[in-house]
């Protein structure tokens, strides 16, 4: 089978691997799609910790499939269309007592600690197997919507996190496809009015189609008026950027809960933030990494029911030959969401 390897930063390798089999408590699934997110494109640079002595491991952990064999009486069958939840625990630690996997210390990711699904076939390994996360998939999705079921239930932790609720005023920061994400829950939570700030004019255009209610250039002031004289009920950092950290904390209103969703650049997250902005408003402040495969379930089911349309994002289907330049098309911004059908 092919499958794309990481060979040191920037080089992403098309290679033969044998297909893999099943043994006892395993699944092997055909790849049906697998999207590239931002964490891709940093392994790809080179900058991700977990890939740093990892010659050879294939990324990708936004996995849909279809079942091709079973390893014994599992709950999955051949046939069956599945998705993927990436992440797994050691399933001792407090972390995985409490059903919290993505905090999980010892915690393994398909694409991140080991190999993932930018493959014609991913091997299931027993532990992850049993944790339960093989997700079977109800109805005719399109199997690219499928896959991004992982950074909607990213987007939705995100969302609980704040309890966005009915008529909450929303401001989300960032228009990438995580920010876009955030910006249909906020509507699907029934939020009064939704805006987005976003620098970049395509995708900022594009948060209409989203459900956003306006869209701003990065400006304070302008953002002030667009949210009116109470300020934002829930504030979400979908951008990697200190200076909106800031903002949150001051465009919150009074008992307004904020989301630190997006982490920053490892050497530069020691942030100087007016604490008294929490004090004086009782803000709380969140933040939510990662999913979990109950995040995983909620999020998948609101993507077969139609409820958040994920295909939406989707500006470019590659096949796993096509992979590298998809991976630059991903880079350079001008798509939003690329997802890799092998
Ligand atoms: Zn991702
Ligand atoms: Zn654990």
């Amino acid at each position: 089978m092919k499958v794309l390897a990481y060979r040191g930063p920037g080089v992403l390798e098309l290679e033969d691997r044998p297909q893999p089999h099943v043994r006892d408590g395993e699944v092997v699934v055909h790849v049906d799609a697998c999207g590239i997110c931002g964490t891709d494109l940093r392994i790809a640079a080179g900058g991700h910790r977990a890939y740093a002595n990892a010659l050879g491991r294939v990324p990708g952990h936004e996995i849909s499939g279809t079942v091709l064999e079973v390893g014994g009486d599992l709950e999955v069958a051949a046939g069956d269309r599945v998705f993927v939840a990436p992440n797994y625990g050691c399933g001792h630690c407090r972390a995985c007592r409490r059903r919290r996997v993505n905090l999980c210390p010892d915690m393994r990711a398909l694409g991140i600690t080991e190999d993932g699904a930018f493959a014609e076939y991913l091997l299931l390994g027993r532990d992850l197997v049993a944790q339960g996360n093989v997700l079977l998939v109800g109805g005719e999705a399109d199997p690219g919507a499928v896959a991004l079921a992982e950074p909607l239930a990213c987007a939705l932790r995100g969302s609980q996190a704040c309890g966005t609720g009915a008529g909450d005023v929303v401001l989300v920061y960032g228009a990438g496809p995580v920010g876009l994400l955030h910006v249909a829950l906020a509507r699907l939570a029934g939020a009064g009015a939704v805006v987005v700030c976003e620098p970049n004019p395509q995708r900022r255009q594009r948060a209409y189609g989203f459900g956003a209610t306006s869209v701003v250039e990065a400006n304070v002031d302008a953002l002030r008026e667009a949210l009116g004289p109470d300020g934002a009920d829930v504030v979400v950092v979908a951008a990697p950027v200190a200076s909106a950290q800031r903002e949150a904390l001051e465009l919150a209103g009074s008992g307004g809960r904020v989301n630190f969703f997006a982490g920053l650049p490892r050497d530069f997250s020691a942030v100087e933030l007016e604490t008294n902005l929490v004090h004086y408003k009782e803000l709380v402040v969140t933040g939510t990494t990662a999913s979990t495969n109950e995040s995983c379930r909620e999020a998948l089911d609101l993507i077969v029911a139609g409820r958040v349309c994920t295909a939406a994002l989707i500006d470019l289907r590659s096949d796993l030959a096509s992979a590298p330049a998809a991976f630059d098309a991903a880079r350079s911004g001008e798509v939003m969401k690329v997802v890799v059908q092998p």
